[in-house]
């Protein structure tokens, strides 16, 4: 019974995570073009409001993620892919994803390696990486302008190894340390306008954990923080996993704007806003057409009759979904060779896998941020020389 309640808990928070997402989608689209659109400029009144918007929008979209991540590693609903793991590497790879976010608050972080190399140890890379990178960010956020961050490693012999991550910062009082792994405990900073969800240590202490690891800190008020977690060098019943090459690589800057060619996009999607709010952002590139369906039967005729040069394809459709659209269009000829990227609210990493496993050239999650549709689409336009020119011969 306590399975099944388990199932159905993750079923349903999949599905309120999707239902979420659509519309969030929909609201940072539209904040994003507003602050875009060139021709009728906001004021800098406007331009703020609307980055308030955009700025609460991607809390919201925050706390969806870390809401869905932390029910999905209580309900032992999340699968470890385990490694071995270079602990300087990894420690200077979060460092440097968190370089910028270190130079707006002014904080020097600082990796202090130790003389002879550390061993390798054995745990999943995306999540040690991802309970680094919390404990991390918090030593940037709750830290003091000027303030300084060093990062350790050593190995505590017989079998583990542990990382520690200093602050000169704010510190926690006495009275409020046992509540700091509690969920949504923020700890008085709530007024104080940093970010945050009060979420990222409760999953950080549960992913240690169910790495066999244990996590601690000390602190002292008005001084710093001391966090670090320990890890297990070797884990039984290990499989081999691959390293980051699940998660979507999107370039960054703006695209080169589709500058040689003239491309014919067919967007199927049944939400309005949607496809309201894609149609906008074609609307601004004169070198791409846009073709839309409201249901995969229709997207169908039109990839048929067409024959465009990309497939933008959401999953959940009315009657036909998105997975059988795309076998109908790969098991014909006419449409076979079309790169078809499908544009989804079901965002868990099985569904993203699910569908390139499926045959989606590309998944894209919503809410989408528009810079990366629009490198995507890009991106698939100029790598697919073979489509363009199976595209003549079928004209
Ligand atoms: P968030 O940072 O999103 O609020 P966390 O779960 O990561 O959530 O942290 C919970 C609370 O613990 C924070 O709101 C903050 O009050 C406190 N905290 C965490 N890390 C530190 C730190 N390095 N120094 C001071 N306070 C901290």
């Amino acid at each position: 019974m306590a399975e099944f309640a388990n199932r159905a808990k993750s079923e349903f928070l999949a599905s309120m995570s999707h239902e979420l997402r659509t519309p969030m989608n929909a609201i940072l689209g539209y904040a994003q073009l507003l602050l875009q659109n060139k021709k009728e400029q906001l004021s800098e009144r406007q331009t703020k409001q609307v980055n308030q918007i955009l700025k609460s929008g991607h809390h919201l979209l925050k706390l969806i993620n870390d809401i869905l991540d932390l029910s999905r590693i209580e309900s032992g609903n999340i699968s470890l892919e385990y490694d071995d793991i270079d602990p300087d590497l990894i420690i200077d790879e979060s460092i440097g994803l968190l370089q910028s976010l270190a130079e707006r608050y002014e904080i020097k972080i600082h990796h202090v390696k130790n003389k002879s190399a550390l061993p390798k140890f054995q745990a999943d890379p995306t999540r040690v990486k991802q309970a680094l990178l919390n404990l991390l960010s918090n030593s940037i956020k709750y830290n003091r302008p000027g303030g300084s961050i060093t990062v350790t490693c050593r190995d505590i012999p017989p079998s583990e190894l542990e990382i520690t991550v200093e602050d000169t910062g704010i510190g926690i009082s006495d009275d409020r340390k046992a509540e700091i792994f509690e969920p949504f405990t923020r700890l008085g900073v709530e007024q104080s306008g940093i970010e945050g969800t009060g979420i990222g240590l409760t999953i950080t202490k549960q992913l240690v954990e169910l790495m066999g690891g244990r996590i601690g800190f000390d602190s002292e008020i008005n001084q710093g923080s001391r966090f670090w977690f320990a890890l297990p060098l070797q884990h039984d019943n290990q499989q081999k996993g691959e390293f980051g090459n699940s998660d979507v690589d999107y370039a960054d800057g703006t695209p080169d704007h589709f500058k040689s060619g003239k491309f014919v996009i067919l967007y199927v999607e049944d939400d309005e806003s949607n496809l309201n709010l894609f149609e906008e952002v074609i609307s601004h590139y004169p070198n791409l057409e846009l073709l839309t369906a409201r249901n995969a039967e229709t997207g169908l005729e039109i990839a048929r009759d067409k024959v465009p040069d990309l497939i933008m394809m959401d999953i959940s459709l009315p009657g036909m979904n998105g997975y059988d659209a795309l076998n109908w269009l790969k098991n014909d000829d006419r449409t076979k060779s079309i790169p078809i990227i499908a544009l989804s609210a079901a965002a868990l990493k099985l569904d993203v896998d699910r569908g390139i496993e499926a045959g989606f050239h590309e998944y894209l999650t919503k809410p989408f941020e528009i810079k990366d549709v629009l490198n995507t689409i890009e991106r698939t336009l100029k790598n697919d020389p073979q489509q363009k020119s199976t595209k003549n011969l079928a004209e």
